[in-house]
């Protein structure tokens, strides 16, 4: 037997429907906050992600999923959203759209080679926004409160945004020659990634799971005590407007972005579930990402989260999504006529918008009744051979139990009635 490949997942009727939850209250939250939908390839240039995403980051240099086509093109499916939708605002001029920023929003698998456990995939599911076009630190505050603001609205607690800035270009300038005289004497004592990344880049070694112990690294210099007074009063701005907002946060100084480009704010939203502390979403200002992608200096900050993550802290609270699965009405013919009369009366229900179903293996009656209660029907309608006879259906409240005779044609808005009522 043929299985799933390893760290991808089914998702099935029963379990849909949470999804299907999550992905709406992300659209209808993005449509409250004026960011419009993109959809951009599962697949790109492989070339693409080096420059986007950052030749030294764990995506780009352990995790892709990078293969050649017939024509002998380099493609990647795509592991994060940000380079793609870069890609596209510069290829589509969108800089030249009267409405700036330019405010876009994304749901869509990704890709990635990782070692799979829970909240961890080869293929997930990211939802993720960028504003493209804007330096205000406001709407640095907006897309971290987009973000709280949809995990309140599905339920979830005990969560608070970890603040960092990482500057502008100056600042980090100041900040790598200083991480790059810390760490040179000891390099060797660290692994390889690390010493590889110490000229490249040198921030990285910070994001370092492996040497994250190591004394250097936690006496290592901070990037807050490198900012320039431009990237302080920026910082301090971010933090006044989500003050403002009620929002919590505590700055985190050590934390880095797995991704290149990132400048001033980075932050990513922890959840605080039972004992461990997990990250549900990342994201962050990138001001040298869109001159890198081949377009003008326009500055852009977002950010991304796994629906998988979502759906594992709604766990780890035993949040209950508030998902109705049921169906407005099943309707039993017996008999071969009444069957057909069945048959086209479902055609009516579907038409007038209502959900409806029959019996197709032609199970008796007690069966088809159960079937009606598996399925949660509101109504059932019952057409038998004397019913038929005078034009008429028996139509039965499942909630009360009430039972009212209707003509056919009263059918549709007499289902209608019922369920109107139970509401
Ligand atoms: P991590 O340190 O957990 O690997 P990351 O820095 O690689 O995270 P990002 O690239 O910033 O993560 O992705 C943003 C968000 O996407 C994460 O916060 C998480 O919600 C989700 N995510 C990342 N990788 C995976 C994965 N393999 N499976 C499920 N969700 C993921
Ligand atoms: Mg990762």
């Amino acid at each position: 037997m043929i299985q799933v490949p390893r760290g991808t997942a089914d998702i099935l009727p029963g379990e849909i429907e949470l999804w299907q939850y999550i992905e709406d209250k992300a659209r209808d939250i993005c449509r409250r906050y004026n960011y419009l939908e993109i959809r951009t390839p599962i697949f790109e240039h492989t070339e693409l992600f080096h420059r986007g995403v950052g030749e030294t980051t764990d995506i780009v240099e352990k995790e892709m999923y990078t293969f050649e086509d017939r024509g002998g093109r380099s493609l990647t499916l795509r592991p994060e959203g940000t380079a793609s939708t870069v890609r596209s605002y510069v290829e589509n001029k969108m800089f030249g759209l009267p409405q700036q920023p330019t405010k876009l929003y994304y749901i869509g698998p990704m890709f990635r080679y990782e070692r799979p456990q829970a909240g961890r995939m080869r293929q997930f599911t990211q939802f993720g926004v960028e504003a493209i076009g804007s330096n205000s630190p406001a709407i640095d505050a907006e897309t971290i409160a987009l973000a709280m603001r949809f995990y309140e609205e599905l339920g979830l607690k005990n969560l608070h945004v970890e603040l960092n800035s990482l500057g502008d270009a100056e600042s980090r300038k100041a900040h790598r020659e200083a991480l790059i005289n810390h760490f040179k004497p000891h390099i060797h004592e660290f692994c390889s990634d690390c010493q590889s990344r110490l000229e490249r880049n040198p921030l990285r070694i910070l994001d370092c799971k492996r040497d994250a112990d190591k004394e250097l690294m936690k006496n290592a210099p901070v990037i807050l005590n490198y900012l320039n007074d431009e990237s302080s009063a920026y910082f301090d701005k971010v933090k006044k407007h989500l003050d403002d907002l009620g929002i919590a946060y505590v700055v985190n100084a050590n934390l880095v972005r797995g991704l290149d480009y990132y400048t001033h704010t980075a932050f990513e939203i922890m959840e605080r579930g039972i004992g461990a502390v997990s990250t549900i979403c990342g994201g962050g200002r990138y001001n040298g990402l869109v001159k890198e992608m081949g377009g003008s200096d326009v500055p852009g900050i977002g950010f991304a989260m796994s629906i998988e993550r979502v759906l594992l802290a709604l766990k780890t609270q035993g949040i209950e999504l508030p998902i109705e699965r049921a169906l407005d009405c099943f309707i039993i013919g017996m008999g071969e006529e009444a069957e057909e009369k069945a048959f086209l009366l479902l055609d009516v229900l579907r038409r007038e918008g209502l959900s409806a179903d029959k019996d197709f293996l032609d199970r008796k009656m007690k069966a088809q009744l159960k079937a009606a209660d598996r399925l949660r029907a509101k109504t059932v309608v019952i057409i038998g051979e004397d019913e038929l006879a005078r034009g008429v259906a028996v139509l039965k409240n499942m909630e009360t139990g009430d039972q009212q005779e209707v003509a056919f044609e009263q059918v549709a808005s007499a289902v209608q009635s019922v369920i109107e009522k139970d509401k």
